[in-house]
């Protein structure tokens, strides 16, 4: 299961060529595959409104990753794949604490 932490919309990184990422955790080596996905126009904030990227494309790609969490790369799987404190609710943290 995967719990973006980019899923609050505070995390988004923007590269040197105006590109947007939803977080700065992406690696940049080739072999990954990870980042390649967004060095398009519709993540270009030189070619796309700002708005439209992150409450459209953005939050396509984040509800695809959440709706589909077995097509997520090994970045989202190493620093998502589990609960963040700050997404449990407190009734979820007094179970665990039991
Ligand atoms: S590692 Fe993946 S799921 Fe986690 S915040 Fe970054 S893009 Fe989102």
């Amino acid at each position: 299961m995967i719990y973006p932490k980019c899923a609050n919309g505070k995390d988004q990184f923007i590269t040197a060529t105006g590109h947007v990422r939803p977080c700065c955790w992406l690696s940049d080596r080739p072999e990954r595959n990870e980042y390649q996905q967004f060095e398009c126009d519709k993540f270009d904030i030189t070619k796309t409104p700002y708005d439209e990227i992150v409450n459209v494309h953005l939050k396509n790609w984040i509800d695809n990753l959440m709706s589909n969490p077995e097509s997520a790369g090994p970045t989202c799987k190493t620093h998502c794949s589990a609960i963040a404190d700050n997404l449990k609710n407190p009734l979820t943290k007094v179970i665990e604490s039991v």
